[in-house]
């Protein structure tokens, strides 16, 4: 049974969780703004505040001008109070970037990989390199850091620690994170890249604000994060989704995965490339995929052949997406990843069409598609928004953060 100071404690550190969350999500604001946003009565607003400004945490940053006469001050998170790392481990590159807590960048290092010829080991030491470059670039003691939050490709297990399965890349239950506490001593976070990235949309893109929506990411893998029912009150719930590996064709063409008839292998980036030499004979060119890939899309309006291979690829995308909406209910559908980007931007009405034709007129009439405003460079984004996470619903409690050994459920 909780004594009665463990309960006024865990009050406390939840008021603390709400006024912090809400000025994470919806920026400054004023009291007034917070109290009503976090659904705290004006005493413990200021209560509050009072006490996280005290610490440094929170800073008045200007004024409002408020009905009354007197203005009122508008408060903010303190970006310099802290820090936190963001890594994505992707599938041609480690890209590692410091954040202060307003998530600017401070600092920046990216080292190139080929992640299916890659070890875990070596990207273990990709990752550590990373972190002490950015903190020796931007001259930041690991003390003010609260944490490090890495997205990877593929599904994490959380057994406490993180295990990675990453079947298209090779990586069969490799034991990241207890790899990675070897090299760096700071808190650790392991999450699905894509679902990361859906994260940093949710929180600061296209999918702000809405409580229940999917984000869809296509590059050369495809998946999707489905947030439901997600609040600023408590921060986003949300669930990764292997969607890229639904079937959308029975024993149809081969996927990375192993399987047949995944939508990956209709709509992913290998996919358009492979479609395209199949149909017109061509030699299977070398180099980027992205730039092989950007190369095809910009001929699809003077090129009938590129845009044959789009349009097939859009039927598939718009049965992916219409899948989706039938199962999640979605409000808001948006379209990310460097290749998601792209198509959104050059067929979304049909895009919009082929999801209509085969979604339930009652789950789709409500849905809204929109195309991702932020780029494929954002899983870094992402991935430092779990130990951020943390920091939030812990009440900005820092000893409570960098003490911690748990792994985040994320
Ligand atoms: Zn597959």
């Amino acid at each position: 049974m909780a004594s009665g100071a463990s309960t006024v404690h865990g009050l406390r550190r939840r008021n603390r969780a709400r006024v912090l969350w809400d000025l994470y999500l919806n920026g400054p604001g004023s009291r007034q703004r917070i109290g009503s946003a976090a659904g705290v009565s004006p005493g413990t607003v200021s209560n509050v505040l009072g006490g996280l400004m005290e610490e440094g945490l929170v800073l008045e940053s200007g004024l409002v001008p408020s009905a009354g006469g007197r203005p009122s001050s508008i408060v903010q998170v303190n970006p310099a109070y802290g820090y936190v790392i963001g890594v994505d481990v992707g599938e041609s590159s480690v890209l590692v970037e410091l954040f202060d807590l307003a998530m600017g960048v401070c600092a920046t290092n990216r080292s190139l990989t080929e992640l299916t010829q890659l070890s875990p080991a070596d990207v273990v030491t990709q990752v550590a390199g990373g972190v002490h470059a950015v903190l020796a670039d931007a001259q930041v003691a690991e003390s003010d850091v609260l944490g490090v939050g890495i997205g990877v490709p593929g599904l994490v297990e959380h057994s406490p620690l993180a295990v990675v399965h990453g079947q298209s890349v090779g990586w069969d239950a490799v034991p990241l994170e207890a790899l990675l506490r070897e090299q760096i001593a700071l808190p650790l976070a392991v999450g699905n890249g894509a679902k990361l990235l859906g994260q940093a949309e949710h929180w600061f893109g296209a999918a702000r604000g809405e409580a229940d929506v999917v984000i869809v990411l296509i590059g050369q893998g495809v998946g999707a994060s489905i947030i439901t029912g997600g609040s600023a009150d408590l921060g986003p719930m949300s669930s990764a989704g292997e969607w890229g590996h639904t079937a959308v064709s029975i024993d149809g063409r081969i996927c990375r995965c192993g399987a047949r008839g995944c939508l990956e292998a209709y709509v992913g980036a290998g996919a358009i490339l492979q479609r395209y030499e199949e149909l017109h004979g061509m030699p299977a060119r070398t180099g980027d995929l992205e730039r092989r890939t950007d190369e095809l899309l910009a001929r699809v309006d003077i090129d009938p052949e590129v845009a044959e291979v789009v349009d097939e690829s859009v039927r598939y995308l718009g049965a992916g997406i219409a899948n989706l909406v039938n199962v999640f209910s979605p409000r808001r559908v948006v379209l990310g990843g460097w290749l998601g980007r792209q198509l959104a931007e050059l067929r979304m009405p049909e895009i919009h069409a082929a999801a209509e034709r085969n979604a339930l007129r009652t789950p789709f009439r409500d849905v809204t598609l929109l195309r991702a405003e932020l780029g494929a460079d954002a899983v870094a984004l992402g991935a430092a928004t779990l130990p951020v996470s943390r920091f939030l619903s812990s009440g900005g409690d820092r000893e409570a953060v960098l003490g911690a050994t748990a792994t985040s459920t994320a």
